[in-house]
């Protein structure tokens, strides 16, 4: 055994894969029944799936897309005709476009001042980016309050980061939220759908890129495993999971940051490595399925952004074959934590009655599913780790650096659409490139 991989997301399978195109000889050990990760298809009726996991993608992820299509899969844009909904407080709005009844100016500066914090960041390096230490002292919620006096503004302000980080102002440093702004793009392509971030889904959902990956990789996958223990000495690693020990060269952990902290390393991990103090992010992705999209009989587009919960914003959702009407309601923050302690049939209620509210003429579901990544034992939370005050500046000079013959991988470990599937495939790509420059593979034939 060459390498073993911890972790059947995108970022271990992509870098599985790259390790066994060059002739490495790989295993990977992954803790769920699946492979995919935070990738996770939902079969909403015979045929037609939705993601309960990431879903949208835009033309700057550039080794998405390609490995998408090298994979003989297909995208398909994202529905954006029509008008949007709000309830921003005071009476429901219905407009045309996605910009919200609220002043255009207040929201304008807030964006302006967003980019001039994210111009000044040093993103392959947030940690040396000027006045690093004292944005990485500052949360984000303390930021708006010197920053953003217009109403409008501070209103928005929240659900604008609940909707790109899935988190709240008070969860994450100024650094974290400048940093994942301009990894991602900056504010603005972010923020968009059609020629921005969230401009197309995957055919058929996002989790058929990490099925097909392995599917590649055949039995050289483990699946129902979970790592426990990676221990290594001056010949290799020992890997333990629930159902015995692999003997390897090196090892790859794809995880996310909290959970690779939670497995037993000897030698223990150093201080600065230790990365169990980053919080997750949280969300609770709800699908509403209707018979047809009705809300386009309507002129509306299926999107709303709404200050009371639990759907914080929905999007239409509904697959390319029109099979039925899918809008996917987004519980952010705070309000995912209250919804996912909530019975299942109070979650049903509070959503579809809010839906009911929001797109008149809703006939009543024909299917409900709420994937709660805030419980989901092998994630903790969603869309990615969230970095508080402190944790750039201690963990983020060590991220990528490998603790002896153990390798990092994931999402997180990217500068480079950290938190998105984008970053997930490139820091595979990395740490695949970094275990064939790292080692002496003069034995195996190419
Ligand atoms: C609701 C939601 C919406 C999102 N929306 C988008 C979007 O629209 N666009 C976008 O680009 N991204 C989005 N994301 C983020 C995207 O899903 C992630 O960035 C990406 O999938 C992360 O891949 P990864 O391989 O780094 O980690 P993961 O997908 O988390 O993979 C880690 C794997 O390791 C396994 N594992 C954990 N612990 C162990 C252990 N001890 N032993 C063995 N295996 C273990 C896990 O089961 C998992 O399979 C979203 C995520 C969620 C959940």
């Amino acid at each position: 055994m060459s390498v073993v991989v911890v972790g059947a997301g995108l970022a271990g399978l992509t870098a599985a894969a790259d390790l066994a195109a060059r002739g490495v000889e790989v295993t990977v050990v992954e803790a769920r029944e699946r492979v995919g990760g935070r990738t996770h298809g939902i079969e909403v009726v015979p045929g037609s799936w939705v993601d309960a996991g990431a879903a949208y993608l835009g033309d700057r992820h550039t080794e998405l897309t390609a490995l998408t299509a090298e994979l003989g899969l297909k995208t398909t844009p994202t529905t954006m005709t029509g008008a949007s909904r709000f309830t921003l407080g005071g009476d429901d709005r219905t407009r045309p476009g996605r910009f919200p009844p609220l002043s255009a100016v207040a929201l304008g500066e807030m964006f302006d001042a967003l980019d001039e914090l994210t111009r000044l960041l040093r993103v392959d390096a947030p940690w040396l980016s000027a006045d690093a230490a004292r944005l990485d002292t500052l949360t984000a919620a303390e930021w708006a309050r010197e920053h953003l006096r217009h109403p409008d503004a501070l209103l928005f302000f929240p659900l604008f980061l609940g909707e790109m980080m899935a988190a709240d102002p008070q969860d994450v440093s100024v650094l974290h939220m400048a940093f994942y702004l301009r990894s991602g793009g900056g504010v603005r392509y972010l923020n968009a759908f059609e020629g921005g971030a969230q401009e197309d889904r995957i055919d058929g959902g996002a989790h058929l890129l990490c099925q097909r990956l392995a599917a590649g990789l055949g039995e050289r996958v483990r699946l129902g495993e979970p790592v426990r223990a990676i221990h290594q000495d001056d010949d290799g690693v020992t890997v333990t999971t629930t159902a015995g020990s692999l003997r390897a060269r090196a090892a790859v952990v794809a995880v996310p940051p909290s959970l690779a902290d939670a497995i037993d390393y000897r030698p223990g991990l150093p201080v600065s490595r230790s990365t169990g103090r980053t919080a997750p992010g949280c969300a609770v992705k709800v699908h509403l399925v209707y018979p047809a999209p009705v809300w386009r009989e309507h002129g509306l587009s299926g999107w709303s952004v709404n200050a009371q919960g639990p759907l914080l914003s929905t999007v239409d959702d509904s697959p390319a074959d029109g099979a039925v009407g899918v809008l996917t309601g987004f519980v952010t923050g705070r309000e995912a934590h209250r919804f996912a302690e909530l019975p299942a049939g109070e979650q049903r209620e509070r959503a579809v009655a809010q839906a009911a509210r929001l797109f008149p003429g809703l006939p009543r579901p024909i299917g409900f599913h709420a994937t709660d990544w805030v419980n989901e034992d092998y994630s903790r939370g969603c869309y990615a780790a969230l970095f508080g005050p402190g944790d750039w500046l201690r963990l983020g000079p060590h991220l990528t650096t490998p603790h002896r013959r153990v390798h990092w991988a994931g999402t997180e470990t990217s500068t480079e659409f950290f938190g998105l599937m984008e970053g997930a495939i490139r820091s595979g790509r990395r740490v695949a490139t970094e275990i064939i420059t790292t080692y002496d593979w003069r034995d195996i034939h190419v």
